[in-house]
């Protein structure tokens, strides 16, 4: 596996790839791999000639410092994984590599509603540092195909408007959340979480397998109030939303039965850790 530090190490390297007519397929990724992250990269490499990822702990997207200190970074083990998928090359930036100066930590673009909605609401301009350094990314990498998993849904929606709003060359594929056997969606974060906390975690899959498994047969707004009152009657989640939206723009629906695909999305921190899962209901 070849390893760069820098853009422009990483760029020439992967431009002759390109011009060999092999496609890149890329992987962004926080590190602390876990098997999520792994179901990327091997659909990456499976689907492409040249598979990157990359680990970058991206400070711009962090509003609290505790959460970016507290940020895992087994780099050791993560390369032992990428070694054992096979990933070809890893872009392994310090943050001076990626932030210059403090011009390079602007952007002059707005994501509109999708920046400031559900996530974004308790962590103002989050959704900034994503597109921000997403975009910077790709402007290295320049992939034929970009992996961004479905356990980050807003993320998910925020780099496909991204992409749209400046053309850039390259198709956005969502994968599908990978999980524990009790069903608790895998995160870097589910670490921190203490036994017990790491039992009620669980019951955050289990109220939006419960929203799925019976819409259809009751009315949605009614199935939503239920699987609500299954995480706050657990005592010790403490839920910051938890909402059936549009699946395509995340608008709020006025009608819960009328729109075609939704999305349910919950975050919530259980024992200090702020977990997100969701699931498609068509
Ligand atoms: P992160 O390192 O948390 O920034 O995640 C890097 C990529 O892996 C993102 O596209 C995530 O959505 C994706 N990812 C994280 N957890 C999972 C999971 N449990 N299943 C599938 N993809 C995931």
């Amino acid at each position: 596996m070849h390893i760069f530090k820098t853009p422009e190490g990483l760029h020439r390297h992967l431009q002759v790839i390109r011009q060999n007519g092999i496609r890149i397929g890329f992987v962004p990724t926080m590190g602390a791999l876990h098997l999520g992250h792994r179901s990327l990269m091997e659909k990456c490499k499976h689907e492409n000639g040249h598979c990157v990822a990359s680990i970058f702990v991206n400070p711009t997207q962090f509003n609290n410092a505790t959460d970016l200190e507290k940020y895992p970074q087994p780099i050791g083990k993560d390369i032992e994984m990428l070694l054992d998928i096979g990933v070809d090359t890893l872009f392994l930036p310090s943050v001076e590599a990626m932030y210059p100066n403090e011009q390079s930590k602007k952007m002059d673009y707005s994501l509109g509603f999708l920046g400031s909605t559900l996530e974004a609401s308790a962590r103002p301009g989050h959704f900034d540092g994503v597109a921000l350094i997403v975009k910077k990314l790709l402007e290295v990498v320049e992939p034929h195909t970009l992996y961004m998993g479905q356990k980050d849904y807003q993320q998910y929606l925020v780099v496909k408007q991204l992409v749209a709003d400046f053309k850039l060359p390259v198709d956005v594929v969502r994968c599908d959340i990978v999980r524990e056997a009790d069903g608790l969606a895998m995160s870097s974060r589910n670490i921190r979480l203490d036994k017990g906390a790491r039992e009620n975690a669980k019951q955050l899959s289990a109220a939006l397998f419960y929203l799925k498994e019976n819409a259809g047969s009751q009315p949605l707004a009614q199935l939503l109030e239920a699987a609500k009152r299954m995480l706050n009657d657990n005592g010790e989640i403490a839920v910051e939303y938890f909402e059936i939206r549009d699946s395509e723009t995340l608008r709020p629906l006025e009608n819960l039965a009328s729109a075609p695909s939704k999305v349910a999305l919950i975050a919530a921190t259980v024992g200090g850790v702020h977990l997100l899962d969701n699931i498609i209901i068509s």
